[in-house]
């Protein structure tokens, strides 16, 4: 039997197109387990998802992503607010196992002010995947602490750590 030949075919090909697909066979299928829906993609963007801590997943280099996105998080219910988390230091694995409800967002403009006082980044995270060099022990100098909150910047950080990986 010859199978016939679609690869030439201009229906198939404007199809491909439309799925963001360069070659045969270069996309994914979509499985809601494992890919975010648009809808998550879009909240994740704007207003962050709500969700038990439980559900994220810690990759390799120790970031936090859902599915398939890096994210960053706050506690849910303000409680240890103050600061935001990006990888799973001591903290966010303590959250982790006793299923706090945590807020997760991609959005990489700063973290908007509480009570008129900025949230800051959690430094046991940036030592946690290593960022520019912290570690645990540099952390516990307050003037280099305090310099290194001062100039993180989300945007870099997801620079160096993407957002969306391998696909
Ligand atoms: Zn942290």
């Amino acid at each position: 039997m010859k199978l016939i030949d679609f690869s030439n075919d201009l229906v198939w090909q404007q199809l491909r197109q439309s799925m963001g697909a360069t070659d045969d066979g270069a996309f994914d299928l979509y499985d809601p387990l494992r890919h975010l829906s648009h809808q998550e993609l879009r909240q994740l963007a704007s207003s962050g998802i709500a969700l038990a801590a439980s559900q994220l997943l810690v990759l390799k280099d120790r970031t936090l992503a859902l599915k398939n996105r890096r994210i960053w998080l706050l506690r849910e219910d303000g409680n240890g607010a103050g600061q935001w988390h990006v990888a799973a230091c001591d903290q966010v694995n303590q959250w982790r196992h006793s299923n706090q409800l945590v807020r997760v967002s991609t959005v990489t403009a700063m973290p908007p002010l509480k009570d008129g006082e900025a949230p800051k980044i959690c430094m046991a995270c940036l030592a946690e995947v290593g960022y520019q060099g912290i570690d645990s022990r540099r952390i516990r100098r307050v003037d280099f602490a305090e310099q290194v909150s001062r100039e993180f910047r989300l945007e870099a950080f997801f620079r160096e750590f993407p957002q969306q990986w391998g696909e």
